[in-house]
């Protein structure tokens, strides 16, 4: 019998995890993976401590070179290779090769999206400067070491005040450089944080030495060699710099599926089922460029995170392989749950907001403490955590917590939690440890949750 033919499109991480999953379901299949940057199946998430000098070599970010992955994986591997289009009629992608600008038809009988995200870059920021950077590739990585130098560069500006402009804060303090953060309301995480939970954050940051602005970013002075010279603002400021990043979102990649036909939902990514099968047959996808089903709301949410890539590219590569051999895998619903270190500062989230939650139309009310993360008589540092629930029945809807030590472990327990629906009884009755070096006698989200508790009582 012919082998069958699958095609995985992108290399970073939803598309190596097909591959891999794909070889091990079918040990026959002629599998060839295209991505057009210059490198496969590296650590996007590991950036910022290349970027920071941490990690001096960008290749330690590289888990599989070329050459090993297409050995371990029996596969064949294009990189500097863009997909142009898809042919869904006749089963083939023409691809181009970007070195040599010759293009090439390899078909398929089955196709696996793993394109991801792209950076936003607003019209009015766009730039050729050498100091002027994105960072979504570990060739975007390396270009921003390159020109990083702290005896040129004195004072950075970030445009954005999401989860990567705020890596990037963190790599160039470590650096030594001088920052200034743009961030549209004044606010950090937006998405993630209330608007007091991000102040928290922020005051951390200016305590830090780093300047959190209100204001936006209307345009770029770069001088007629290329270098930077300012970022000039919404309020009329020109705040002189070396170095800019902009990090104001991203959005998925999906016009090559949109082109073939496929459909994408609200939030702009692929429609899939819960087999990761788009709309058009033969075709699955996978990672930041598809949608997931939010475990809390049963929403379909855009949720461009490394685990989920990695998962759900291991079922995509496993339905595209299987040819009706075995159970299809599933993804099953998920949460959105980050942590980021902000200047030292562990900041976690998981589900929703209050103010997401009722800007989504969902009823929800917060309850916020403050208490430690060890023992008062141990080495402790102070823990903020904000619970949300539904106030009419007390379910978890999501939660924030905040603090120099144990922000970011304690929010995978309600991320749990939240998966199975529970409430704050569910969270209060958690049989949370004490060792007062490590944990005190009442843990801060039990605390929250008795202050919840007693928030509802009376009302459900
Ligand atoms: C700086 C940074 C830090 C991060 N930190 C974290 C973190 O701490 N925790 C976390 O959970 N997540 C983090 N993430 C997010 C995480 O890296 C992404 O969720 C993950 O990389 C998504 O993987 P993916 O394979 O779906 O897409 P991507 O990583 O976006 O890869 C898609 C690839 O497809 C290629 N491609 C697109 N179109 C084509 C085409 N037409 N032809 C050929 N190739 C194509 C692109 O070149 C790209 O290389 C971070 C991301 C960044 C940028």
């Amino acid at each position: 019998m012919k082998a069958k033919k699958i095609i995985v499109i992108g290399g970073v991480a939803s598309g190596p995890a097909a591959v891999a999953e794909a070889r091990r379901t079918d040990s026959e299949a002629d599998i060839t993976i295209v991505e057009m940057g210059p490198d496969i199946s590296y650590s996007a998430c590991e950036m910022p401590l290349y970027v920071s000098g941490e990690i001096a070599n960008s290749e330690r970010l590289v888990r599989y070179a070329v050459a090993k992955f297409k050995e371990q994986f029996s596969s064949t591997v294009f990189t500097h290779h863009e997909v142009e289009r898809i042919d869904v009629q006749k089963r083939v992608v023409m691809v181009r090769d970007l070195t040599t600008q010759h293009e090439r038809a390899l078909s398929y009988d089955k196709l696996i999206l793993a394109t991801g995200s792209g950076a936003v870059v607003p019209e009015a920021l766009q730039s050729s400067s050498r100091d002027v950077h994105i960072l979504r590739s570990l060739q975007d990585a390396r270009s921003i070491v390159d020109t990083l130098d702290p005896r040129t560069i004195h004072h950075a500006v970030i445009v954005g005040s999401g989860f990567v402009g705020l890596d990037v804060v963190e790599s160039l303090l470590h650096r030594g450089i001088r920052v200034t953060m743009l961030a549209s309301e004044g606010r950090v995480l937006k998405g993630s944080l209330d608007a007091d939970m991000s102040a928290l954050v922020v005051d951390h940051l200016e305590q830090k030495g780093v300047s959190v602005r209100n204001e936006r970013a209307t345009s770029l002075d770069v001088a007629p060699d290329g270098s930077i010279r300012a970022v000039l603002t919404d309020i009329g400021e020109k705040i002189g710099c070396g170095f800019v990043l902009i990090a104001a979102g991203t959005r998925p990649l999906t016009e090559l599926g949109i082109q073939a036909g496929l459909k994408t939902g609200e939030s702009g990514a692929y429609e899939v089922d819960s087999q990761l099968r788009t709309s058009v047959p033969g075709i699955w996808a996978c990672g930041d460029c598809i949608e997931k089903k939010d475990a809390v709301t049963g929403k379909s949410i855009r949720a461009p995170l490394a685990l989920n890539a990695f998962r759900s590219g291991r079922v995509a590569g496993r339905n595209a392989a299987r040819s009706g051999k075995g159970r299809p895998a599933q993804l099953g619903p998920i949460v959105m749950a980050t942590a980021i270190s902000a200047s030292g500062l562990e900041v976690a989230h998981t589900g929703w907001s209050v103010e997401e939650a009722q800007s989504a139309g969902l009823a929800a009310v917060g309850e916020t403490i403050t208490h430690r993360s060890a023992s008062s008589l141990a080495n402790h540092h102070p823990l903020c955590v904000r619970l949300v629930a539904d106030p009419s029945w007390g379910k978890l809807l999501g939660a924030q917590i905040i603090g120099l030590q144990g922000a970011a472990q304690r929010i995978n327990i309600i991320t749990a939690l939240l998966r199975t629906g529970a409430t704050v009884d569910d969270l209060y009755n958690v049989d949370f440890v004490y060792s007062p070096r490590l944990a005190p006698a009442h843990d801060a989200m039990m605390i929250a949750a008795r202050m919840m508790q007693k928030r509802l009582i009376g009302k459900r």
